[in-house]
């Protein structure tokens, strides 16, 4: 046997390559090979972990963090996934216990139920086109299972929200979104098609009048479109299907970001208290009609 070494494309250590797993894949070929040292191969980090590796160029000045849930999946898609620089973790929300659990693949392959694969802080868009390719291929080959309860949530920031941003956003919360929440009520069926799910009271709720994104009320967190982190806008709604479909998801949400931006957040400073509340029904309104004109072409 040879004595060749390899490098685990998650922690980076070398080992005689025979002591790792090696995960190639028939349809892709034995170049594809890669490996997982024993330990990355099989151990998730805790529910919540951060993945703080930042990738990417500047390209349009936003960051985006993906949390990518699945009910199952194969060491060839942990190790493709790891390539894209993901962390897998324990989904607190699919597996209470937080305990691992082992079951075979539907195509035989050692697979970790209930994971959730963590995105780097990616620097633009660029990068996740190819990924997505590969996930949809990966799924589409019985390397990656997900059920209803699996989102693939999208945090999106400029600079960490780091001028207040946020605390703006939670201010006129609900004129914000209410608008935008109603073209999507009003059409559950592109809805489903175009974000990947539809609202539920677990994972990715409507908001009401009362959603107020206030830290201390736990529970606002699990309306689909999250503000109450600091540092970015999260949305929840968004379930992979393809990779085309969750590109189109990604690059409207980012245009609803930049949009906020744009006309509400960069001129909340400058204008008087009682006209916020008036920009930010006028910014709501944008969104809408951008959602509707979407709709209307699908
Ligand atoms: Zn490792």
């Amino acid at each position: 046997m040879s004595r060749k070494n390899a490098k685990c494309t998650r922690c980076g250590v070398i080992m005689v390559a025979a002591s790792m797993v090696a995960t190639g894949c028939a349809n892709r070929g034995v170049n594809k090979r890669s490996f997982m040292c024993p330990e990355c191969a099989k151990t998730n980090e805790r529910y919540g972990a951060r993945n703080n590796k930042e990738v990417g160029g500047v390209e349009n000045g936003l960051r985006y963090g993906i949390e990518f849930e699945s009910t199952a999946s194969t060491e060839y898609f942990r190790n493709m996934m790891f390539r894209y620089d993901y962390i897998a973790t324990h989904d607190g929300s699919l597996n209470s216990t937080g305990e691992r659990r082992y079951t075979v693949g539907r195509n035989g392959w050692y697979t970790e139920s209930s994971c959730e694969y963590v995105s780097a802080t990616n620097k633009g868009l660029k990068r996740f086109a190819k990924q997505f390719l590969e996930i949809e291929k990966c799924h589409n080959e019985g390397h990656v299972e997900w059920d209803d309860s699996c989102g693939t949530h999208c945090h999106i920031s400029i600079n960490n929200m780091e001028n207040g941003e946020m605390s703006m956003i939670r201010a006129y919360y609900n004129s914000l979104f209410m608008p935008l929440q109603a073209v999507m009520t009003a059409n559950p069926v592109k809805t489903e098609e175009f974000f990947g799910r539809y609202f539920s009271y677990s994972f990715a709720r409507e908001i009401t009048e009362n959603t107020r994104m206030r830290e201390e009320d736990h529970d606002d967190r699990y309306a689909w479109i999250n503000a109450v982190h600091n540092s970015n806008i999260e949305f929840r709604l968004n379930k992979f299907r393809t990779a085309d479909q969750m590109l189109t998801c990604i690059k409207f949400e980012t245009w609803v970001v930049k949009t906020i931006l744009n006309n509400f957040t960069s001129k909340y400073n400058s204008i008087p208290r009682t006209e916020r509340k008036q920009l930010a029904v006028k910014t709501a309104n944008k969104l809408a009609k951008k959602l509707e004109s979407i709709y209307a072409e699908m």
